[in-house]
C-alpha cells in the first residue's frame, strides 16, 4: 500500500483551561488526491484538528506525518499545507491580481514565475476575467475563490478548508461547491473539508469522517456511510431525517427472528446473523427512505399518519404504527393525508440492527 499523504496517529489536543480534551487521540489516513470531510457537531473538535494540521496548534501528543514524514516540529509556514477559513482572508485594498500573488510575493519570487502561477489559478478557479478588478467589489462566491486563490498560488501538498461556503447565501453556495467540485477533480488536490453539514461533506467528499466530542466515531466512503452506520452516534446523525432508532428485543419466530417493540413488530430477513443478540436489548435502525406507505387493506403493519411534510420532490411522512413513531420519506407525488390510516412496509433487507449494549453495529 502506499503511504498517505497525511496521517494523523493519536492526535491529542488538550488546552490548558479545559478539563476534556478537543481532540482525543484520533487516527486517520488521507490518500493523494481525495477529499476527506470531517463531519461533526459544533465544538466536536474539527477546528482543533486542522490548526493542528497546519500548525497553529501545537497537538498535545500524537504525530502527524506528511508524506510519511512527522510534521509536528514543522513550522507552520515550511508544512506545505494550505488553511481557508470561512471568513474570507483577502484583502479589499488590492485588486484580485494582487492578492492572487500576495503569498508568492512575500516569498520573494520573480515575477515572471509569480504571473504564471497567478495566472494558472485564475484560470483553474474562473477568475481570468476578474483580476484587474478590485476585491472590494466581489460578490461572496468570487471572494471565497480568491481566497481558496491565495492559498493555491503556494502550491500546497493539502489544502484544508474550513465551512468554506457558511458565510455564502443559499444560492451562490450551491454554484461555489460546483465550483469546488470540478477544482479538485482538475487540480486533483488532497483536500480535508470541515463541515457540519452532511449535504455538503456527501456531495463533495470521496471519504466522510464523522467526528463527535473530540473522538471519529467513522470513516467510511461517502456512498457507504448512511448505508452502514456502525454504531448509534452515526446512525442517529447522517441523513435528512435520519435512520429511526427503536429500542426493542428480537425473538425467535417462524424459523427466522422478529424484531419487538410494544406492538411494533417487524421480521427479520431469514438468515440474519444476530450473534449474541437473541433475548437481549437491541436498538434497529429503519432508513426513512425504506418504509413504503400502501393504502389501507393491503399487506403490511398499520398505521396512521401525523404529519406530512414536503419538501420539494419528497415528504417527510411522520406516522403512528405499533405505539411507535416513525419517519418515512416518500416521493411527493404519493403524500398522504394527515389522519389517514395506511399500511406500512418496510424492506426487511433494508434493517439494521445495533447491539444494545454497546451501541455498535451487529453482527
Ligand atoms: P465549530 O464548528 O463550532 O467551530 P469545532 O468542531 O470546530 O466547532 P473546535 O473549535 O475545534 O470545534 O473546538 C473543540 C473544543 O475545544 C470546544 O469545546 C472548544 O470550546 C474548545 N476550544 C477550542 N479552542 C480552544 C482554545 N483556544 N482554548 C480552550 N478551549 C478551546
Amino acid at each position: 500500500m502506499s503511504t498517505p499523504k497525511l496521517e494523523l496517529v493519536g492526535l491529542k489536543k488538550e488546552f490548558a483551561d479545559g478539563s476534556v480534551a478537543a481532540v482525543d487521540g484520533i487516527d486517520l489516513a488521507v490518500e493523494e488526491g481525495q477529499t476527506l470531510a470531517l463531519l461533526g457537531p459544533s465544538g466536536c473538535g474539527k477546528s482543533t484538528t486542522l490548526n493542528m494540521i497546519v500548525g497553529l496548534e501545537q497537538p498535545s501528543s500524537g504525530d502527524i506525518r506528511i508524506d510519511g514524514r512527522s510534521v509536528v516540529a514543522v513550522p507552520p509556514g515550511r508544512r506545505n499545507v494550505g488553511l481557508v477559513f470561512q471568513d474570507y482572508a483577502v484583502f479589499t485594498s488590492m485588486s484580485v491580481r494582487e492578492n492572487l500573488a500576495f503569498g508568492l510575493r512575500v516569498r520573494g519570487q520573480r515575477k515572471a514565475e509569480i504571473d504564471r502561477a497567478v495566472g494558472e489559478v485564475a484560470e483553474l478557479l474562473g477568475l481570468s476575467t476578474m483580476l484587474n478588478g478590485n476585491a472590494r467589489d466581489l460578490g461572496g462566491s468570487e471572494l471565497q475563490r480568491v481566497a481558496i486563490g491565495r492559498t493555491l498560488v503556494t502550491r500546497p501538498a493539502i489544502l484544508l478548508l474550513d465551512e468554506p461556503l457558511s458565510n455564502l447565501e443559499a444560492g451562490t453556495r450551491l454554484a461555489t461547491r460546483r465550483e469546488l467540485r470540478r477544482l479538485q477533480k482538475e487540480a486533483g488536490l488532497t483536500i480535508i473539508y470541515v463541515t457540519h453539514d452532511q449535504v455538503e461533506a456527501l456531495s463533495l467528499a470521496d471519504w466522510i469522517a464523522v467526528m463527535s466530542a473530540g473522538k471519529i466515531r467513522q470513516v467510511a466512503p461517502a456512498s457507504l456511510i448512511c448505508q452502514q452506520p456502525d454504531n448509534i452516534f452515526v446512525a442517529s446523525f447522517m441523513g435528512t431525517p435520519p435512520m429511526n432508532l427503536l429500542r426493542g428485543a428480537l425473538t425467535r419466530a417462524d424459523g427466522g427472528y422478529v424484531f419487538r417493540k410494544d406492538a411494533f413488530v417487524v421480521g427479520l430477513l431469514p438468515g440474519t446473523d444476530i450473534g449474541e443478540a437473541a433475548d437481549l436489548p437491541v436498538t434497529i435502525g429503519i432508513r426513512p427512505e425504506e418504509v413504503r406507505l400502501c393504502a389501507s387493506g393491503e399487506a403490511g403493519l398499520p398505521a396512521r399518519v401525523l404529519l406530512a411534510e414536503p419538501r420539494g420532490s419528497e415528504t417527510v411522512v411522520t406516522l403512528e404504527t405499533g405505539g411507535q413513531v416513525i419517519k418515512a420519506v416518500i416521493a411527493s407525488d404519493h403524500r398522504p393525508t394527515e389522519g389517514r390510516d395506511v399500511m406500512l412496509e418496510i424492506d426487511a433487507a433494508s434493517l439494521v440492527l445495533f447491539s444494545g449494549e454497546t451501541n455498535r453495529r451487529l453482527p
